[in-house]
C-alpha cells in the first residue's frame, strides 16, 4: 500500500531527485524497503535538507527507526599523478578534521542507530556504512584526491603568486574553483559517462561503480550488489523494480 501510493505521488527524498525524475526517490524508498527486510543496515542522508522531513515521514510510515547522529568530519587524501605538498595537505587536514558533522540516519532499531553516534563521517567511512565496495570507495577517494590536485596546479598557474602566497589563502581558491577547471575536464567526463552507463545497467544502487566494476559483466562486487537489490525488487515489489528501471534511463540522460 505505502508503495503503490508512493509510485503514484513521488516525494523528494533525494538530493539527486528533480521534479521530472524520480530515479533516486523510487531507488531511496527500495533501500529503506530493504532495510525493513533486513537486507540493508543503514540509509544516511543530509539533515537539513527539506528532503528529510519526507524522509522521516516514510521511515515512520515503515515503522524503521531514524535519528540525527552526530559525527566528525575527517579529510581524507591519496597521492595521484601530481601530489599536494605537505603544507596544503597539513592545512587541509587541520581545517576538516574533527569538525562536527550531522546525519540523518535510518536503521530497523534503536540500537543500530546508537552504534554510529560519535563516528567519523570520512568519505570512505561513510561508503562502508552505506555498503559501498571496497573498490569503488577506493576509486571516489582518489578522484576527489585529483580534483584537488587539478584545482591546486590550476590555482598555482593562473592565480597565485607563487611561493609567497599564504596556504590558507591557496586552499581559499583551491575551493573556489569548481570540477569544470579545463585539467579536471575529461576525467569528469569519464566519471559522467560511469554514471550514465551504471544508470542504465546497474540503476539499483547509488554509488558510481569503479573502472573494475563498470567494465566486467559478473562476479565484481557493484554488479553482484545490484543484482541483490534488483531480485529483491522483483520478487518483492515488481512496479517499483520497473519504475526504477524506466527513471533510471532517464536520469542516465542527464549525464550524457
Ligand atoms: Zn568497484
Amino acid at each position: 500500500m505505502i508503495v503503490d501510493e508512493f509510485i503514484e505521488n513521488p516525494k523528494m527524498l533525494s538530493e539527486f531527485a528533480d521534479q521530472k525524475i524520480h530515479w533516486s526517490n523510487f531507488l531511496t524508498l527500495l533501500h529503506l524497503l530493504l532495510i525493513k527486510h533486513g537486507e540493508r543496515k543503514f540509509h544516511l542522508a543530509s539533515t537539513n535538507k527539506r528532503n528529510s522531513k519526507n524522509l522521516r515521514d516514510l521511515a515512520d510510515k515503515l515503522e524503521l527507526k531514524w535519528k540525527a547522529v552526530t559525527g566528525t568530519s575527517l579529510f581524507e587524501y591519496q597521492k595521484q599523478a601530481t601530489p599536494l605538498p605537505q603544507t596544503v595537505i597539513d592545512a587541509l587536514s587541520n581545517e576538516v578534521n574533527g569538525t562536527s558533522t550531522e546525519g540523518l540516519l535510518i536503521a530497523k532499531d534503536e540500537n543500530a542507530l546508537d552504534s554510529l553516534e560519535g563516528s567519523v563521517f570520512s568519505d570512505s567511512n561513510v561508503g562502508k556504512i552505506l555498503d559501498y565496495p571496497n573498490c569503488c570507495i577506493d576509486w571516489y577517494v582518489n578522484n576527489r584526491s585529483s580534483d584537488r590536485e587539478e584545482s591546486y596546479a590550476y590555482v598555482m598557474e593562473y592565480y597565485s603568486e607563487g611561493a609567497n602566497t599564504p596556504v590558507e589563502n591557496i586552499i581559499q581558491m583551491m575551493d573556489e574553483c569548481d570540477a569544470t577547471i579545463p585539467e579536471s575536464r575529461n576525467r569528469v567526463e569519464k566519471i559522467f559517462n560511469h554514471i550514465a552507463e551504471s544508470r542504465e545497467t546497474m540503476p539499483f544502487i547509488f554509488f558510481q561503480p569503479c573502472d573494475v566494476c563498470i567494465v566486467s559483466y559478473s562476479f565484481v562486487p557493484a554488479r553482484k550488489l545490484n543484482e541483490k537489490y534488483a531480485n529483491f525488487a522483483k520478487e518483492n515489489y515488481p512496479q517499483l523494480y520497473e519504475i526504477i528501471i524506466s527513471e533510471g534511463k532517464k536520469d542516465g540522460e542527464y549525464y550524457r
